[in-house]
């Protein structure tokens, strides 16, 4: 019988819990023994009762539940060989050899990682006496399958990560809020969102709510000068006739010579040209909440789907992520998603913007 254990690690997102319910139930249907590991890879390296199986009804009811119910954390000891021997030593003592891992890229680097050095590890703890070969002889590879959950939707290979609709939703919500009190006093906003490397959140939310100017880290801003055009635009916009006026700043925003732009700088902008100003920072309001429909059949199809690839899976199989491509649920190769997402980090380093902008997937629009 497949012993399959799932886990959230990383940043939480809303939909995590629908990921895990899909995966317990869809583990059920297709004959396996599930576990849930609590705390993300923390809880790899504790073993013991951190990882929990789990029946039917324990995941009842966790498509309306936010965040993520068995846990995440962020942990270090999991980047050193010796954590991963730990962890190793714990799936085997359960005879698990297949693990789902929902999270961001760190966390799916690490796991393609740990399958990648698996066979030693497991070779180690033979030779230190840990395990006889006749208990490890089912072992000898490790079965990762990635499934991403994020709010910034940040991910290349993929049109969406679980999660990001909802925080897209959620930062709607809370523009709509503040557009009314905003124009009821002609105020400007400014509304700081998250998005450390990806302007998806910002640029998306600037669309559905018509923000006047959107300043996001793939399309930086001109040095200085963006003060100018922040202005003008801001103008023309009154002079229309509109009451209130609405700045969307990425948490990672950025000027051509890599100099973040903050919240402050342009609400000093538009305090020059005489507008009454204000700065929100949405922060944590934006990963909270049950998750929207989108997230909730996209994290249940690939959760199902997850199951499904570690089934089909043979040791030389490279480890798959579940994406989704055109409204079909895909699978890549793991590490080639993770390349490519670190790919763009590295063309906003270098100030390669228009390179930034074409290995987004999402269309970015002048
Ligand atoms: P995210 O998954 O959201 O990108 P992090 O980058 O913080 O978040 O990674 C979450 C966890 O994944 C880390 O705390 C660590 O335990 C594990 N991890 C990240 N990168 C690696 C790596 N290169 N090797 C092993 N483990 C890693």
């Amino acid at each position: 019988k497949k012993k399959i254990a799932v886990m959230t690690s990383g940043g939480d997102s809303p939909g995590m819990n629908v990921a895990v319910r899909a995966v317990v139930r869809a583990g059920i249907y297709y004959g396996c023994d599930v576990y849930t590991v609590y705390e993300g890879y923390e809880g790899l390296l504790r073993g013991g009762d951190m990882l929990h199986k789990m029946g039917w009804a324990d995941v009842r009811g966790w498509l309306s539940e936010g965040g993520t119910l068995i846990g995440t954390a962020r942990c270090l000891a999991f980047k050193e060989r010796v954590g991963m021997k730990k962890a190793a030593a714990n799936l085997i003592e359960k005879g698990i050899d297949a693990l789902i891992v929902c999270g961001g890229d760190g966390s799916l680097t690490g796991a393609d990682l740990f399958r990648s050095l698996w066979p030693g590890l497991v070779e180690e703890l033979v030779s230190e006496g840990r395990f006889t070969p006749a208990q490890v002889a089912q072992y000898r590879s490790l079965t990762i399958v990635g499934l991403v959950g994020s709010i910034d939707n940040d991910m290349s290979g993929t049109d969406s990560t679980i999660g990001a609709y909802s925080a897209l939703e959620r930062i709607c919500e809370m523009v709509d809020y503040i557009h009314a009190t905003a124009k009821s006093h002609s105020r400007a906003f400014i509304v700081e969102v998250m998005g450390r490397h990806c302007g998806w959140l910002a640029l998306m939310a600037g669309i559905a709510t018509a923000a006047d100017y959107i300043f996001i880290p793939e399309r930086a801003a001109e040095p200085d000068k963006w003060r100018e055009d922040l202005k003008s635009v801001c103008k023309r916009h009154k002079n229309k006739g509109r009451r209130n006026i609405t700045v969307i700043v990425a948490e990672g925003a950025l000027d051509k010579d890599l100099k973040p732009i903050t919240s402050e700088e342009v609400k000093d902008t538009l305090v020059e040209m005489g507008l009454d100003t204000r700065i929100t920072t949405l922060g944590h309001v934006q990963r909270g909440g049950t998750a929207v429909a989108h997230d909730r059949w996209l994290a249940t199809l690939q959760g199902v789907d997850a199951v499904k690839a570690v089934l089909e899976m043979t040791p030389d199989t490279p480890s798959p992520l579940i994406g989704i491509l055109e409204n079909k649920i895909i699978r890549m190769p793991l590490m080639e998603s993770v390349k490519l997402t670190k790919e763009v980090a590295t063309a906003i380093e270098a100030k390669d913007f228009d390179k930034a902008i074409s290995l987004r997937d999402t269309e970015f629009i002048e």
